[in-house]
Protein backbone atom coordinates (compact mmCIF):
# COMPACT_ATOMS: atom_id res chain seq x y z
CA UNK A 1 0.00 0.00 0.00
CA UNK A 2 1.38 3.33 -0.94
CA UNK A 3 1.94 5.35 2.15
CA UNK A 4 -0.35 8.75 0.48
CA UNK A 5 -3.26 9.08 -2.04
CA UNK A 6 -0.73 11.33 -4.05
CA UNK A 7 3.04 11.79 -3.58
CA UNK A 8 2.65 15.49 -4.53
CA UNK A 9 0.11 17.23 -4.63
CA UNK A 10 0.23 20.62 -6.85
CA UNK A 11 -2.71 23.51 -6.09
CA UNK A 12 -3.01 25.79 -9.16
CA UNK A 13 -1.91 24.81 -12.69
CA UNK A 14 -0.67 27.89 -14.07
CA UNK A 15 2.90 27.97 -15.14
CA UNK A 16 4.67 27.27 -12.02
CA UNK A 17 2.54 24.63 -11.07
CA UNK A 18 1.73 23.03 -14.09
CA UNK A 19 5.70 22.53 -14.74
CA UNK A 20 6.72 21.20 -11.66
CA UNK A 21 3.56 18.82 -12.01
CA UNK A 22 4.50 17.20 -15.17
CA UNK A 23 8.13 17.00 -14.44
CA UNK A 24 7.27 15.23 -10.88
CA UNK A 25 4.86 13.16 -12.54
CA UNK A 26 7.83 12.29 -15.34
CA UNK A 27 9.69 10.73 -12.65
CA UNK A 28 7.39 8.12 -11.78
CA UNK A 29 6.03 9.97 -8.58
CA UNK A 30 1.73 9.83 -8.15
CA UNK A 31 1.06 13.37 -8.82
CA UNK A 32 -2.16 15.21 -8.53
CA UNK A 33 -2.94 19.05 -9.61
CA UNK A 34 -6.28 21.11 -8.94
CA UNK A 35 -7.39 24.19 -10.94
CA UNK A 36 -10.62 25.66 -9.95
CA UNK A 37 -10.51 27.98 -12.99
CA UNK A 38 -8.93 26.93 -16.55
CA UNK A 39 -6.08 25.29 -17.27
CA UNK A 40 -3.33 27.69 -17.43
CA UNK A 41 -3.25 30.28 -15.11
CA UNK A 42 -3.21 33.94 -15.75
CA UNK A 43 -0.80 33.75 -18.04
CA UNK A 44 -2.19 31.79 -20.37
CA UNK A 45 -5.90 32.57 -19.93
CA UNK A 46 -5.75 36.30 -18.77
CA UNK A 47 -2.24 37.44 -19.32
CA UNK A 48 0.78 37.55 -20.93
CA UNK A 49 -0.72 35.38 -24.03
CA UNK A 50 -4.02 37.08 -24.80
CA UNK A 51 -2.64 40.55 -24.20
CA UNK A 52 0.57 39.59 -26.50
CA UNK A 53 -2.37 38.87 -29.56
CA UNK A 54 -4.00 42.43 -28.30
CA UNK A 55 -0.32 43.81 -28.74
CA UNK A 56 -0.28 42.51 -32.17
CA UNK A 57 -3.91 43.48 -33.08
CA UNK A 58 -3.45 47.05 -32.00
CA UNK A 59 -0.07 47.71 -33.93
CA UNK A 60 -1.94 47.41 -37.09
CA UNK A 61 -2.66 50.95 -36.53
CA UNK A 62 0.63 51.86 -36.91
CA UNK A 63 1.93 49.85 -39.95
CA UNK A 64 -1.10 50.77 -42.16
CA UNK A 65 0.42 54.66 -40.94
CA UNK A 66 3.48 53.36 -41.91
CA UNK A 67 2.66 51.67 -45.25
CA UNK A 68 1.58 54.99 -46.50
CA UNK A 69 5.35 56.52 -46.54
CA UNK A 70 6.45 52.86 -48.49
CA UNK A 71 4.36 53.26 -51.41
CA UNK A 72 1.07 51.97 -50.36
CA UNK A 73 -1.85 53.94 -51.30
CA UNK A 74 -4.21 54.92 -48.48
CA UNK A 75 -7.01 51.50 -47.50
CA UNK A 76 -9.29 51.66 -45.52
CA UNK A 77 -9.36 49.88 -42.65
CA UNK A 78 -11.62 48.78 -39.63
CA UNK A 79 -11.64 46.84 -36.31
CA UNK A 80 -13.95 44.14 -35.20
CA UNK A 81 -13.18 43.95 -31.84
CA UNK A 82 -16.08 40.81 -31.03
CA UNK A 83 -14.37 39.31 -33.76
CA UNK A 84 -10.81 39.56 -32.23
CA UNK A 85 -12.10 38.67 -29.11
CA UNK A 86 -13.67 35.26 -30.33
CA UNK A 87 -10.49 34.51 -32.27
CA UNK A 88 -8.79 35.31 -29.29
CA UNK A 89 -10.98 32.66 -26.96
CA UNK A 90 -10.64 30.38 -29.49
CA UNK A 91 -6.32 30.64 -29.07
CA UNK A 92 -6.70 30.42 -25.70
CA UNK A 93 -8.79 27.43 -25.37
CA UNK A 94 -6.22 25.59 -28.14
CA UNK A 95 -3.31 26.65 -25.70
CA UNK A 96 -5.29 25.75 -22.38
CA UNK A 97 -6.27 22.19 -23.97
CA UNK A 98 -2.64 21.47 -24.87
CA UNK A 99 -1.53 22.34 -20.91
CA UNK A 100 -3.97 19.66 -19.89
CA UNK A 101 -2.95 16.93 -22.72
CA UNK A 102 0.74 17.57 -21.23
CA UNK A 103 -0.53 17.13 -18.14
CA UNK A 104 -2.32 14.31 -19.23
CA UNK A 105 0.58 12.53 -21.33
CA UNK A 106 2.94 13.00 -18.28
CA UNK A 107 0.49 10.69 -16.06
CA UNK A 108 -0.66 13.56 -13.43
CA UNK A 109 -4.28 13.69 -12.25
CA UNK A 110 -5.88 16.73 -13.11
CA UNK A 111 -8.76 18.09 -10.61
CA UNK A 112 -11.08 20.53 -11.57
CA UNK A 113 -11.72 21.43 -8.23
CA UNK A 114 -11.13 23.77 -5.56
CA UNK A 115 -7.92 22.73 -3.40
CA UNK A 116 -7.90 23.00 0.48
CA UNK A 117 -5.38 21.76 3.22
CA UNK A 118 -6.79 20.25 6.31
CA UNK A 119 -3.62 19.83 7.65
CA UNK A 120 -0.16 19.30 6.14
CA UNK A 121 -1.07 15.99 4.82
CA UNK A 122 -4.38 16.04 4.35
CA UNK A 123 -5.96 18.12 0.99
CA UNK A 124 -9.75 18.46 0.55
CA UNK A 125 -10.73 18.58 -3.02
CA UNK A 126 -14.47 21.12 -4.01
CA UNK A 127 -17.20 19.17 -2.69
CA UNK A 128 -16.03 15.35 -2.79
CA UNK A 129 -17.15 13.97 0.25
CA UNK A 130 -13.54 12.50 1.24
CA UNK A 131 -10.34 13.85 2.23
CA UNK A 132 -7.13 12.89 0.12
CA UNK A 133 -3.23 11.83 1.53
CA UNK A 134 -0.46 13.55 0.11
CA UNK A 135 3.26 13.90 0.66
CA UNK A 136 4.51 16.86 -0.46
CA UNK A 137 2.20 19.82 -0.96
CA UNK A 138 3.43 22.51 -3.96
CA UNK A 139 1.58 26.18 -3.30
CA UNK A 140 1.20 27.57 -7.18
CA UNK A 141 -1.82 29.56 -7.02
CA UNK A 142 -0.34 33.00 -8.25
CA UNK A 143 -1.88 36.12 -7.55
CA UNK A 144 -4.89 38.62 -8.61
CA UNK A 145 -5.26 42.32 -9.29
CA UNK A 146 -5.70 44.63 -6.44
CA UNK A 147 -7.30 47.81 -6.30
CA UNK A 148 -6.73 50.57 -3.63
CA UNK A 149 -9.63 51.50 -1.33
CA UNK A 150 -11.12 54.43 -3.61
CA UNK A 151 -14.89 55.81 -3.47
CA UNK A 152 -16.35 54.80 -6.62
CA UNK A 153 -13.38 51.91 -7.55
CA UNK A 154 -15.93 49.24 -7.91
CA UNK A 155 -16.59 51.08 -11.36
CA UNK A 156 -13.58 50.83 -12.42
CA UNK A 157 -12.48 47.04 -14.49
CA UNK A 158 -9.23 45.60 -13.80
CA UNK A 159 -6.73 43.54 -16.65
CA UNK A 160 -9.01 40.50 -15.87
CA UNK A 161 -12.34 42.22 -17.37
CA UNK A 162 -10.05 43.88 -19.99
CA UNK A 163 -9.98 40.92 -21.79
CA UNK A 164 -13.60 40.47 -21.99
CA UNK A 165 -15.27 43.86 -22.96
CA UNK A 166 -18.38 43.52 -24.84
CA UNK A 167 -17.50 46.37 -26.94
CA UNK A 168 -14.66 48.85 -27.57
CA UNK A 169 -15.03 51.76 -25.69
CA UNK A 170 -14.08 55.13 -27.42
CA UNK A 171 -12.28 56.58 -24.38
CA UNK A 172 -10.52 54.84 -21.10
CA UNK A 173 -8.60 55.79 -18.13
CA UNK A 174 -5.85 53.99 -16.86
CA UNK A 175 -4.77 53.93 -13.43
CA UNK A 176 -0.39 52.86 -12.61
CA UNK A 177 2.59 53.20 -14.45
CA UNK A 178 3.71 49.29 -14.31
CA UNK A 179 3.67 46.68 -16.73
CA UNK A 180 0.09 46.06 -17.11
CA UNK A 181 -0.84 50.08 -17.40
CA UNK A 182 1.48 50.59 -19.66
CA UNK A 183 0.69 47.51 -21.59
CA UNK A 184 -3.07 48.24 -21.95
CA UNK A 185 -2.79 51.70 -22.82
CA UNK A 186 -0.57 50.91 -25.75
CA UNK A 187 -3.30 48.77 -26.68
CA UNK A 188 -6.54 50.42 -26.69
CA UNK A 189 -4.49 53.44 -27.94
CA UNK A 190 -3.64 51.33 -30.77
CA UNK A 191 -6.57 50.31 -31.54
CA UNK A 192 -8.35 54.13 -31.63
CA UNK A 193 -9.70 54.65 -28.33
CA UNK A 194 -9.01 57.71 -26.79
CA UNK A 195 -6.30 56.83 -23.69
CA UNK A 196 -4.91 58.40 -20.10
CA UNK A 197 -2.79 57.11 -18.00
CA UNK A 198 -2.86 58.47 -14.64
CA UNK A 199 0.17 57.80 -12.45
CA UNK A 200 0.69 58.63 -8.63
CA UNK A 201 4.67 59.14 -9.33
CA UNK A 202 7.46 61.35 -10.95
CA UNK A 203 7.42 58.98 -13.54
CA UNK A 204 6.44 55.80 -15.12
CA UNK A 205 7.82 52.34 -14.82
CA UNK A 206 9.71 52.70 -11.49
CA UNK A 207 12.24 50.61 -10.80
CA UNK A 208 13.50 50.45 -14.70
CA UNK A 209 16.34 52.96 -15.25
CA UNK A 210 15.54 56.63 -15.77
CA UNK A 211 16.19 57.07 -19.35
CA UNK A 212 14.05 54.45 -20.40
CA UNK A 213 11.21 56.16 -17.64
CA UNK A 214 11.59 59.49 -19.56
CA UNK A 215 11.83 58.32 -23.38
CA UNK A 216 9.01 55.68 -22.88
CA UNK A 217 7.24 58.28 -21.43
CA UNK A 218 7.30 61.10 -24.53
CA UNK A 219 7.30 58.47 -27.03
CA UNK A 220 3.82 57.10 -25.42
CA UNK A 221 2.59 60.87 -25.54
CA UNK A 222 4.46 61.33 -29.69
CA UNK A 223 1.81 58.14 -30.03
CA UNK A 224 -1.12 59.74 -28.62
CA UNK A 225 -1.38 59.07 -25.34
CA UNK A 226 -2.02 61.60 -22.39
CA UNK A 227 0.04 60.80 -19.46
CA UNK A 228 -0.75 62.69 -16.21
CA UNK A 229 2.03 62.55 -13.56
CA UNK A 230 1.92 62.89 -10.03
CA UNK A 231 -2.02 62.11 -10.06
CA UNK A 232 -4.55 60.12 -8.39
CA UNK A 233 -7.75 59.51 -8.18
CA UNK A 234 -9.74 61.01 -5.18
CA UNK A 235 -13.30 59.36 -6.45
CA UNK A 236 -15.44 57.96 -9.02
CA UNK A 237 -18.61 58.27 -10.16
CA UNK A 238 -21.37 56.33 -12.31
CA UNK A 239 -22.01 58.61 -15.65
CA UNK A 240 -24.76 58.21 -18.24
CA UNK A 241 -21.90 57.86 -20.90
CA UNK A 242 -19.20 56.02 -18.27
CA UNK A 243 -17.54 56.96 -15.21
CA UNK A 244 -16.34 60.41 -13.97
CA UNK A 245 -13.20 60.32 -12.04
CA UNK A 246 -12.10 63.17 -9.55
CA UNK A 247 -8.55 63.84 -9.82
CA UNK A 248 -5.91 64.96 -7.06
CA UNK A 249 -5.12 67.49 -9.67
CA UNK A 250 -8.53 69.27 -9.42
CA UNK A 251 -9.12 68.06 -12.70
CA UNK A 252 -12.95 65.77 -13.84
CA UNK A 253 -12.64 63.27 -16.19
CA UNK A 254 -15.33 61.70 -17.66
CA UNK A 255 -14.23 58.11 -19.57
CA UNK A 256 -16.52 55.65 -20.83
CA UNK A 257 -13.98 52.77 -18.76
CA UNK A 258 -11.47 53.17 -16.33
CA UNK A 259 -9.27 50.35 -15.82
CA UNK A 260 -7.12 49.44 -12.12
CA UNK A 261 -3.80 48.38 -12.61
CA UNK A 262 -2.29 49.55 -9.63
CA UNK A 263 -0.36 46.20 -8.97
CA UNK A 264 -1.25 42.04 -8.02
CA UNK A 265 -1.49 40.48 -4.97
CA UNK A 266 -0.32 36.58 -4.09
CA UNK A 267 -3.40 34.74 -4.01
CA UNK A 268 -3.33 32.94 -0.40
CA UNK A 269 -6.72 32.90 0.88
CA UNK A 270 -9.05 30.21 1.64
CA UNK A 271 -6.40 27.31 1.01
CA UNK A 272 -5.92 26.48 4.40
CA UNK A 273 -2.12 27.78 4.48
CA UNK A 274 -3.02 28.87 8.16
CA UNK A 275 -4.55 24.87 9.23
CA UNK A 276 -0.97 23.99 8.00
CA UNK A 277 1.33 25.95 9.70
CA UNK A 278 2.28 27.86 6.35
CA UNK A 279 4.18 31.34 6.85
CA UNK A 280 3.45 34.18 5.15
CA UNK A 281 5.67 36.61 4.60
CA UNK A 282 5.64 40.67 5.67
CA UNK A 283 3.83 41.28 1.68
CA UNK A 284 0.95 38.41 2.38
CA UNK A 285 3.04 35.90 0.46
CA UNK A 286 4.02 32.66 1.11
CA UNK A 287 7.31 32.84 2.32
CA UNK A 288 9.87 30.34 1.15
CA UNK A 289 13.60 29.76 0.77
CA UNK A 290 15.84 29.60 -2.21
CA UNK A 291 14.06 26.16 -2.69
CA UNK A 292 10.95 27.70 -2.83
CA UNK A 293 10.61 25.47 0.58
CA UNK A 294 7.91 26.85 3.17
CA UNK A 295 8.54 26.80 6.57
CA UNK A 296 6.50 23.64 7.24
CA UNK A 297 8.76 20.94 5.94
CA UNK A 298 6.52 18.79 3.54
CA UNK A 299 5.16 22.15 1.59
CA UNK A 300 6.81 24.22 -1.11
CA UNK A 301 5.62 27.24 -3.28
CA UNK A 302 6.61 28.80 -6.64
CA UNK A 303 5.48 31.67 -8.99
CA UNK A 304 3.35 35.02 -8.32
CA UNK A 305 1.79 33.50 -4.81
CA UNK A 306 5.73 33.97 -3.32
CA UNK A 307 5.93 37.05 -4.91
CA UNK A 308 9.65 37.12 -5.77
CA UNK A 309 10.17 38.08 -9.12
CA UNK A 310 6.67 37.86 -10.72
CA UNK A 311 7.06 36.66 -14.33
CA UNK A 312 5.90 33.39 -15.96
CA UNK A 313 9.53 31.93 -17.00
CA UNK A 314 10.44 32.40 -13.28
CA UNK A 315 7.70 30.51 -12.20
CA UNK A 316 8.41 27.56 -14.56
CA UNK A 317 11.91 27.87 -13.76
CA UNK A 318 11.20 27.41 -9.58
CA UNK A 319 8.90 24.54 -10.67
CA UNK A 320 11.22 22.73 -12.55
CA UNK A 321 13.96 23.45 -9.88
CA UNK A 322 11.15 22.29 -7.12
CA UNK A 323 10.97 19.24 -8.91
CA UNK A 324 14.39 18.57 -9.69
CA UNK A 325 15.61 18.96 -6.18
CA UNK A 326 12.78 17.06 -4.98
CA UNK A 327 12.07 14.42 -7.42
CA UNK A 328 15.35 13.62 -9.20
CA UNK A 329 17.77 13.52 -6.53
CA UNK A 330 18.99 17.34 -8.24
CA UNK A 331 19.44 19.77 -5.43
CA UNK A 332 18.85 22.85 -7.41
CA UNK A 333 17.98 26.54 -6.80
CA UNK A 334 16.41 29.07 -9.28
CA UNK A 335 19.09 32.16 -9.41
CA UNK A 336 17.08 34.71 -9.44
CA UNK A 337 19.82 37.34 -10.91
CA UNK A 338 19.77 38.90 -13.97
CA UNK A 339 16.34 37.85 -15.06
CA UNK A 340 15.79 39.54 -18.56
CA UNK A 341 12.10 41.28 -18.53
CA UNK A 342 10.15 43.02 -21.07
CA UNK A 343 6.70 46.11 -21.39
CA UNK A 344 5.12 45.28 -23.90
CA UNK A 345 4.10 49.07 -24.28
CA UNK A 346 4.48 51.07 -27.60
CA UNK A 347 7.21 51.35 -27.93
CA UNK A 348 8.50 47.81 -26.02
CA UNK A 349 11.23 47.55 -23.44
CA UNK A 350 13.62 45.34 -22.93
CA UNK A 351 15.84 44.97 -20.02
CA UNK A 352 17.97 43.01 -18.31
CA UNK A 353 20.46 44.13 -15.41
CA UNK A 354 20.88 47.03 -13.26
CA UNK A 355 19.22 50.19 -13.87
CA UNK A 356 22.13 53.25 -13.91
CA UNK A 357 20.76 54.64 -10.87
CA UNK A 358 21.10 51.25 -9.21
CA UNK A 359 24.43 50.55 -10.12
CA UNK A 360 25.53 54.05 -9.25
CA UNK A 361 24.13 53.21 -5.85
CA UNK A 362 25.95 49.49 -5.94
CA UNK A 363 29.23 50.97 -7.10
CA UNK A 364 30.14 54.59 -6.83
CA UNK A 365 30.98 55.28 -10.20
CA UNK A 366 29.93 53.79 -13.71
CA UNK A 367 30.37 54.01 -17.44
CA UNK A 368 27.53 54.72 -19.63
CA UNK A 369 26.93 53.82 -23.12
CA UNK A 370 24.02 55.22 -24.88
CA UNK A 371 22.39 55.93 -28.37
CA UNK A 372 19.26 57.64 -29.09
CA UNK A 373 18.03 57.49 -32.70
CA UNK A 374 15.40 57.02 -35.18
CA UNK A 375 15.40 52.83 -36.92
CA UNK A 376 15.73 53.23 -40.87
CA UNK A 377 12.28 52.30 -41.12
CA UNK A 378 10.77 55.34 -39.27
CA UNK A 379 13.47 58.14 -41.15
CA UNK A 380 11.95 56.09 -44.77
CA UNK A 381 8.27 56.75 -43.91
CA UNK A 382 9.55 60.35 -42.21
CA UNK A 383 8.37 59.09 -38.80
CA UNK A 384 9.56 60.65 -35.47
CA UNK A 385 9.66 57.79 -33.26
CA UNK A 386 13.45 57.45 -31.54
CA UNK A 387 14.78 54.11 -30.32
CA UNK A 388 17.15 53.67 -26.90
CA UNK A 389 19.92 51.68 -26.16
CA UNK A 390 21.93 51.79 -23.13
CA UNK A 391 24.72 49.89 -21.46
CA UNK A 392 26.00 50.45 -18.18
CA UNK A 393 29.27 49.19 -17.34
CA UNK A 394 31.63 48.48 -14.53
CA UNK A 395 34.75 50.86 -14.81
CA UNK A 396 37.11 48.58 -13.20
CA UNK A 397 36.39 45.11 -14.59
CA UNK A 398 34.61 46.31 -17.90
CA UNK A 399 31.67 43.87 -17.20
CA UNK A 400 28.35 44.85 -18.66
CA UNK A 401 25.57 45.53 -15.27
CA UNK A 402 22.68 46.18 -17.73
CA UNK A 403 21.34 46.55 -20.98
CA UNK A 404 17.86 48.53 -21.54
CA UNK A 405 16.54 49.07 -24.81
CA UNK A 406 12.80 51.01 -25.88
CA UNK A 407 11.95 50.55 -29.34
CA UNK A 408 10.64 47.89 -31.88
CA UNK A 409 11.54 44.31 -31.33
CA UNK A 410 13.39 45.49 -27.77
CA UNK A 411 11.65 42.34 -25.98
CA UNK A 412 13.22 40.16 -28.74
CA UNK A 413 16.79 41.69 -29.10
CA UNK A 414 16.81 41.68 -24.64
CA UNK A 415 16.53 37.93 -24.63
CA UNK A 416 19.69 38.14 -26.55
CA UNK A 417 22.01 40.49 -24.81
CA UNK A 418 20.78 38.73 -21.52
CA UNK A 419 22.87 35.54 -22.66
CA UNK A 420 25.65 37.72 -22.08
CA UNK A 421 24.73 39.83 -19.15
CA UNK A 422 24.25 36.33 -17.53
CA UNK A 423 27.75 35.20 -18.73
CA UNK A 424 29.33 37.89 -17.46
CA UNK A 425 30.65 39.25 -20.06
CA UNK A 426 32.56 42.36 -20.57
CA UNK A 427 32.21 45.37 -23.12
CA UNK A 428 34.94 44.34 -24.88
CA UNK A 429 33.60 41.12 -25.70
CA UNK A 430 30.34 42.47 -26.66
CA UNK A 431 31.93 45.11 -28.74
CA UNK A 432 34.65 41.88 -30.15
CA UNK A 433 30.48 40.56 -31.63
CA UNK A 434 30.42 42.09 -35.68
CA UNK A 435 27.60 43.71 -36.42
CA UNK A 436 24.54 42.24 -38.25
CA UNK A 437 23.67 45.22 -40.58
CA UNK A 438 21.37 46.94 -41.66
CA UNK A 439 19.50 46.41 -38.30
CA UNK A 440 18.71 48.05 -35.36
CA UNK A 441 20.39 45.88 -32.75
CA UNK A 442 23.69 46.67 -34.58
CA UNK A 443 23.88 49.86 -32.61
CA UNK A 444 24.50 48.12 -29.42
CA UNK A 445 27.62 46.46 -30.64
CA UNK A 446 28.88 49.89 -31.57
CA UNK A 447 28.45 52.12 -29.12
CA UNK A 448 31.73 53.14 -28.53
CA UNK A 449 32.11 56.41 -26.77
CA UNK A 450 30.61 56.88 -23.03
CA UNK A 451 28.47 59.09 -22.11
CA UNK A 452 28.53 62.49 -20.41
CA UNK A 453 25.56 63.34 -18.94
CA UNK A 454 25.39 67.14 -19.20
CA UNK A 455 25.21 67.73 -15.35
CA UNK A 456 28.00 65.62 -14.23
P1 LIG B 1 3.31 46.84 -11.21
O1 LIG B 1 3.81 46.60 -9.84
O2 LIG B 1 4.20 46.68 -12.36
O3 LIG B 1 2.67 48.29 -11.29
C1 LIG B 1 1.71 48.74 -10.39
C2 LIG B 1 1.55 50.21 -10.60
O4 LIG B 1 0.46 50.67 -9.82
C3 LIG B 1 2.77 51.00 -10.17
O5 LIG B 1 2.96 52.05 -11.08
C4 LIG B 1 2.37 51.51 -8.79
O6 LIG B 1 2.95 52.72 -8.44
C5 LIG B 1 0.89 51.74 -8.99
N1 LIG B 1 0.15 51.68 -7.74
C6 LIG B 1 0.24 50.75 -6.77
N2 LIG B 1 -0.61 51.02 -5.77
C7 LIG B 1 -1.24 52.16 -6.11
C8 LIG B 1 -2.23 52.96 -5.48
N3 LIG B 1 -2.72 52.63 -4.30
N4 LIG B 1 -2.65 54.08 -6.13
C9 LIG B 1 -2.13 54.43 -7.32
N5 LIG B 1 -1.20 53.71 -7.97
C10 LIG B 1 -0.76 52.59 -7.37
O7 LIG B 1 2.02 45.91 -11.29
P2 LIG B 1 1.13 45.45 -12.52
O8 LIG B 1 -0.22 45.28 -11.94
O9 LIG B 1 1.31 46.32 -13.68
O10 LIG B 1 1.74 44.03 -12.85
C11 LIG B 1 1.96 43.07 -11.82
C12 LIG B 1 3.20 42.28 -12.11
O11 LIG B 1 2.93 41.35 -13.14
C13 LIG B 1 4.37 43.10 -12.64
O12 LIG B 1 5.13 43.68 -11.63
C14 LIG B 1 5.13 42.10 -13.43
O13 LIG B 1 6.02 41.44 -12.58
C15 LIG B 1 4.05 41.16 -13.93
N6 LIG B 1 3.74 41.46 -15.34
C16 LIG B 1 4.69 41.24 -16.27
C17 LIG B 1 4.44 41.51 -17.58
C18 LIG B 1 5.51 41.27 -18.59
O14 LIG B 1 6.43 40.52 -18.30
N7 LIG B 1 5.46 41.90 -19.75
C19 LIG B 1 3.16 42.03 -18.05
C20 LIG B 1 2.22 42.24 -16.98
C21 LIG B 1 2.52 41.96 -15.67
P3 LIG B 1 4.39 52.82 -7.73
O15 LIG B 1 5.40 52.54 -8.80
O16 LIG B 1 4.42 54.22 -7.24
O17 LIG B 1 4.39 51.80 -6.64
Amino acid sequence: MPKYDYDLFVIGAGSGGVRAARLAAMSGAKVGIAEEHRVGGTCVIRGCVPKKFMVYASEFSSHFKAAEGFGWSRTEASFDWPAFIRAKDIEIARLSGIYVTNLQNAGADLVHARAELRDAHTIALGDRDRTYSVGKVLIATGGRPTRPPIPGVELSITSNEAFHLPQLPKSILIVGGGYIALEFAGIFAGLGVATTVIYRGANILRGFDNDVRSHLAAEMERRGITVILGCEHTRLEKTAGGVKSSLTNGHDLETEVVMYATGREPYTEGLGLETAGVALNERGAVAVDNYSKTNVANIWAVGDVTDRIALTPVAIREGAAFAETEFYGRPTAFDHEMVASAVFSQPPVGAVGLSEADARQKFGKVDIYRAVFRPMKVTFYGGQERMLMKLVVHPGTDRLLGCHIVGPDAPEMIQMAAIALKMGATKAQWDSTCAVHPTAAEELVTMREKYVPMEL
